[in-house]
């Protein structure tokens, strides 16, 4: 992955947020506070505007103005969280081009800053559960030979199935555990962010044919 190609990353998950930023919203507003969608739209936005013009000198750079900007820009959970990832990711990622497995080991970097933050193991309902396979799928892709577009695109799959498992699951952190049981039959707003941006890994890493 090149500087161009993480830009490309970023864009595209703003993309995705702002398209589906209504079908996020509706999910919270289920078993949250209903500004999901609304978060992750005006802090992408926020993260496209500080990225415009933006020179950077590694791979890592995109990703941490990227996580900074989040933390400081989203009022919600999904800010910090989100931004925390993306700031690991980013200093895992010294150098102008990365390596596949260099990506996997910042991806998993991503992950454990997301869960010493918010405290929250697979099953608890939160974007870990989207997360967490898709940096394993990335990693297992990888071992088995797999290149940089074949390992997003197993990574995508990976978070989508975390994410449609989060319906069966009562939230035990964030807003939703106030919820309980109750939480159980909705799909988590959060995860669903987890699963759009992997799918935009995926699309910016597949070349074009
Ligand atoms: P808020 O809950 O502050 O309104 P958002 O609505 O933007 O923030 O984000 C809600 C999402 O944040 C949830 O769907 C869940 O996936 C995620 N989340 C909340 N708390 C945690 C946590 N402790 N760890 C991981 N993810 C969390
Ligand atoms: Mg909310």
């Amino acid at each position: 992955m090149d500087i161009r190609t993480a830009h490309a990353w970023v864009t595209a998950i703003a993309g995705a947020v702002e398209a589906e930023a209504g079908r996020l919203t509706r999910l919270d507003a289920a078993i949250g506070d209903g500004d999901h969608g609304t978060n992750m739209a005006r802090g992408f936005t926020a993260v496209v505007a500080a990225l415009d013009g933006f020179t950077a000198e590694s791979v890592g750079d995109v990703f941490v103005r990227t996580g900074i900007t989040l933390v400081s820009r989203v009022g919600g959970a999904s800010g910090p969280l989100f931004g925390s990832a993306f700031r690991a990711i980013g200093r895992a990622l010294p150098s102008p081009a990365a390596t596949p497995a260099e990506l996997a080991t910042a991806l998993a970097a991503g992950l454990d800053a997301v869960r010493r933050l918010g405290g929250a193991a697979p099953g608890d309902k939160t974007i870990v559960d989207a997360y967490a396979p898709a940096a394993e799928a990335f990693a297992a892709a990888l071992a088995d030979g797999a290149d940089l577009p074949a390992a997003a695109a197993a990574a995508a799959v990976a978070a989508e199935g975390g994410m449609l498992a989060t319906v069966e699951l009562a939230a035990r952190k964030g807003r939703a555990s106030y919820l309980g049981e109750r939480s159980v039959g909705h799909q988590d707003p959060g995860a669903t962010s987890a699963w759009l941006i992997f799918r935009a890994l995926a699309v910016v890493t597949t070349p074009a044919d």
